[in-house]
Order: C-alpha cells, then sequence, then structure tokens
C-alpha cells in the first residue's frame, strides 16, 4: 500500500510523524451524553427528540456518532475515503466501541459504496469500518444493501436536495434480520442513513440503528 511508503504525515495537521498524531487523537471531541436520545445530537440536557429530528419521519430507532465532524476529523475522514487509507477503519473502530454502547443487534452492515467511487479506491470506509466494529462487538457483517441508482455526492447539497437525492436509492437484498446495525462514515443530516434505514425496513428489519465514526453538529 503506497501510504506505508510514503513518509507519515498526520492526516489531521500535517505534522510529521503517524497517520493521526497524538495531539490530533486526544482533541477528538467524543460525542458523550447528555443527547437527543433518537439522533445522537449534543444537547444541553436528555431529550426524547431534538430540533434536528423532531417532526421528522426517520426509518431508523436511533443514530450514535463517536466524534464531532469538524477539523481535523473533515481532514481524516476525506483522506480515509478519497485515499481508500485502509488502516484508518481500525482505528476510527476503535474509538466508536470506546464511545458508543454495543448495540443489541442480529447483524451489522454498511451504506454501500457508489461502484465507481469504490472501484477507483479499493477500499470503502463504510464497510471496513463496519467489519471492525463486527469483530469488536461479536457481531456478523454483511452487504444487506447496494445502490439502486448512481447517486450525486451529497458534498454542497442542502438538506432537502440530500433527500431528494437518496431517496429511493437503496434497496436491500437476501435474509435481513430483525434487527440491523446500519454503519456509515459520517452521520451530515441523517438523510443517507434515513434512506438506507427504510431499505432495510422495507426488507423486513423492524429496528435499525445506525452507528456512524463522525457527526456533523450544526449550531442553531
Ligand atoms: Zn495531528
Ligand atoms: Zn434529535
Amino acid at each position: 500500500m503506497l501510504d506505508l511508503l510514503l513518509p507519515q504525515r498526520c492526516l489531521g495537521c500535517s505534522r510529521n510523524g503517524p497517520q493521526v498524531c497524538a495531539a490530533c487523537a486526544v482533541g477528538l471531541r467524543r460525542l458523550r451524553a447528555p443527547m437527543c436520545a433518537r439522533c445522537g445530537r449534543p444537547t444541553a440536557w436528555p431529550v426524547a427528540r431534538c430540533s434536528e429530528c423532531g417532526g421528522r419521519r426517520l426509518a431508523f430507532a436511533v443514530a450514535r456518532a463517536a466524534v464531532a465532524y469538524d477539523d481535523p476529523v473533515r481532514r481524516i475522514v476525506a483522506a480515509w475515503k478519497e485515499r481508500g487509507l485502509r488502516r484508518l477503519a481500525p482505528w476510527a473502530a476503535g474509538i466508536v466501541v470506546d464511545v458508543v454502547a454495543r448495540p443489541e443487534a442480529g447483524v451489522l452492515t454498511f451504506v454501500p459504496p457508489d461502484r465507481d467511487r469504490r472501484l477507483k479506491r479499493g477500499h470503502h470506509a463504510a464497510e471496513g469500518l463496519a467489519r471492525e466494529l463486527a469483530r469488536e462487538w461479536g457481531l456478523p457483517a454483511e452487504p444487506l444493501l447496494a445502490r439502486t441508482r448512481p447517486s450525486r455526492r451529497q458534498r454542497g447539497l442542502d438538506q432537502g436536495a440530500r433527500r431528494r437525492n437518496v431517496r429511493g436509492a437503496f434497496a436491500a437484498s437476501g435474509r435481513v434480520p430483525p434487527s440491523v446495525v446500519l454503519v456509515d462514515d459520517v452521520y451530515t443530516t441523517g438523510a443517507t442513513a434515513n434512506a438506507a434505514a427504510s431499505a432495510l425496513r422495507r426488507a423486513g428489519a423492524r429496528r435499525v440503528e445506525v452507528v456512524t465514526f463522525a457527526r456533523a453538529i450544526r449550531f442553531r
């Protein structure tokens, strides 16, 4: 792998040294309680629903993430996804396991990649993370979802456009157990997680729990 041969720089801050330096690792904003019980958004006190998820029909029961999606996490995740740095999957999984309680579920699955993007990068971050989490949590990981059509990248789209972009974009195949954990690298507005969770629900899942490495925290 190319990234083993190059002199190493921290992906978060560009300092010489490991792929993620100690300062960046310590600086990760871990998302712990209090939070919204439904969507995992940090809140001042525990709430059942929050201003971000209240009034939305969500196909997933709960969403949880390990760290806030701010700098340098953005840069680390971008490198993980765009450069296919597969060693980041066990690193990210270690942080998820530290922060997020092990879900009670029959199987882990992941948001599937766009075919073109996957071929180009050779490593799919959500799948890599799901496989590492499966190992840590002692659960099977299975590719239950497929894309029904290519979608535009969600980046740069507003919330409504994100929802339209991924609506109906996923279909589940095979036997879907009643309780599923859906893994993705980042939860931004929840549009992708929701569309993928609906496909799992349509195929028979009764409860879908979303677990991501990072979560965008919007201030309003
Ligand atoms: Zn750093
Ligand atoms: Zn919420």
